[in-house]
């Protein structure tokens, strides 16, 4: 049943990458066990029959979708609870005798299938990064060694560690990879020192299985510190890897030498290289959003480029919450069956935006409100006319400068200048803002428009 196992955890996988954070924890994470296979069928065992029905009625399409296509059309999944497997097994024992499973304290750690090259979208940001880890994937512990990428959470340092990991995979299937969390480490390394006291297997377990590894991939490191035993353990780990020509990759939120640990490791992590990840500008964020799209809807041209530009201004933290964005304007489309266009964008995450970003943000839409008032109030007319659709020449001009005055000068986006005039799209706003940045060199009358009404504002309005 190992091998159905197998292909439950890499469905699971694929779910992850398909499903919002919550979703997954709540309804996938906790399935990691098969009750039984029986005529193609993988029976799941689930917490209970509450989650059976749900699992049918919204996931089991989707889960048999993903299964048939790393495990052929044959195969589908089944579901059993928790209380009903046990009966059964109950009724079964007595007549097999179950082996005795033999406790170990580090289960094996999978890379995460959707991590690699191919699906890394490269920019300014990461070139340098994304360059080296390549070099570090075709020619591993010759020409970088150790390999040390940092960078701030959510940039893509696991993504493109992992991605070595498959590379050195595919090119030598036989390579032992052993990929950790530091907090995992650390946790291992607890258990294998307090359970030593009554019996040395766990001793040899860790040893063994850090031991074994040809690429040893060690994820946030800056988790160890303060953690004196697991430094020094890991440490000795380090030196006998190294000695014995084995590769390693570490991450972490910030340069060697900013990290709070033993002097002798922090030198072993310079001998190698350091590079790290930067944030990503708003081209490299439009790229990675088309880049993901592709995993979430068969056809991404549904998806038009405003919406695009619109998630990529918003979210410029992180490229996980970024992630998180896209995913969560395409369930909200297709839960109300809507169109993936800019409205409903605004609509999905016009939520998210205004909590995510700090109030600043906020206050800025109170900005826009009341230099839209003093702006019409210079031309004499309503507010509202600034955000009509009225194509009456007098509003369109009002709103041309609008666009300019809140572009130059408050720096706002197209995008939020958008939804300040009435949800127009940013193709307009943008044709708007240049239309009046071109006239102004020519014509007289628009600039001192303009300038008048930055003088405006510079008396009625402080920020
Ligand atoms: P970190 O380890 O730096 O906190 P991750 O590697 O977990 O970040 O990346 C967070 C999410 O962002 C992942 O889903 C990853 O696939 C995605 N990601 C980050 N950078 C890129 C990129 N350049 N191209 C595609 N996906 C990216
Ligand atoms: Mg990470």
């Amino acid at each position: 049943m190992n091998k159905e196992l197998e292909l439950w955890e890499q469905v699971k996988e694929m779910l992850k990458a398909s499903n919002d954070e919550a979703t997954f924890n709540q309804t996938f994470a906790p399935i990691t066990e098969i009750y039984k296979v029986q005529n193609n069928v993988i029976y799941l065992i689930v917490n209970n029959s509450l989650d059976i029905f749900r699992l049918k009625r919204f996931y089991l399409v989707k889960m048999n979708e993903l299964l048939s296509q790393i495990a052929g059309e044959s195969m589908s999944f089944g579901f059993i609870s928790k209380a009903e497997a046990e009966e059964q097994l109950k009724s079964q024992q007595k007549e097999t005798v179950i082996p005795t499973v033999v406790p170990t304290i580090i289960k094996k750690r999978n890379l995460r299938a959707e991590y690699t090259f191919s699906n890394f979208i490269t920019g300014e940001a990461n070139r340098e990064a994304f360059t080296f880890s390549v070099k570090v994937a075709e020619s591993p512990h010759v020409t970088i060694n150790p390999f040390y990428i940092f960078g701030d959470v959510g940039l893509g340092k696991t993504h493109l560690m992992t991605a070595i990991g498959h590379y050195i995979l595919e090119n030598n299937p036989n390579t032992n990879i052993v990929y950790t969390t530091a907090q995992q480490f650390v946790e291992d390394f607890y258990k294998a020192k307090n359970k030593n006291q009554k019996n040395t297997a766990f001793a040899d377990e860790f040893d063994n299985y850090y031991r074994s590894a040809d690429l040893f991939l060690v994820d946030d490191i800056q988790y160890l510190a303060d953690r004196q035993g697991s430094q020094d353990e890991f440490f000795k780990l380090f030196e006998y890897l190294f000695e014995n020509n084995k590769q390693i990759i570490v991450t972490s939120d910030r340069p060697a030498n900013e990290l709070n640990i033993m002097a002798r490791l922090k030198s072993r992590f310079s001998w190698g290289m350091q590079t790290d990840i930067k944030k990503p500008n708003q081209l490299l964020r439009e790229a990675i959003l088309r880049g993901k799209l592709k995993f979430l809807i068969s056809d991404t041209d549904e998806v038009p480029a405003n919406v695009i530009t619109y998630i990529a201004e918003n979210f410029d933290e992180n490229v996980r919450d970024l992630e998180g964005a896209l995913r969560r304007f395409i369930s909200y489309c297709v839960s109300f069956n809507i169109d993936f266009n800019y409205d409903n964008a605004v609509l999905a995450l016009d939520a998210i935006i205004s909590t995510s970003k700090s109030s600043s943000n906020n206050n800025t839409k109170l900005h826009i409100e009341k230099i839209k008032e003093i702006i019409a109030a210079y031309f004499n007319i309503n507010v509202k006319d600034l955000a009509s659709p009225s194509r009456k020449q007098e509003f369109v001009y009002a709103r041309q400068l609008t666009v300019y005055i809140l572009k130059t000068k408050y720096n706002q986006t197209l995008t939020a200048i958008g939804s300040a005039l009435g949800g127009r799209d940013h193709a307009t706003i943008s044709h708007a803002f240049e239309k009046i940045q071109e006239a102004i060199k020519t014509d007289s009358n628009i600039k001192e428009d303009v300038d008048n009404l930055i003088s405006n504002l510079d008396k009625q309005y402080k920020i």
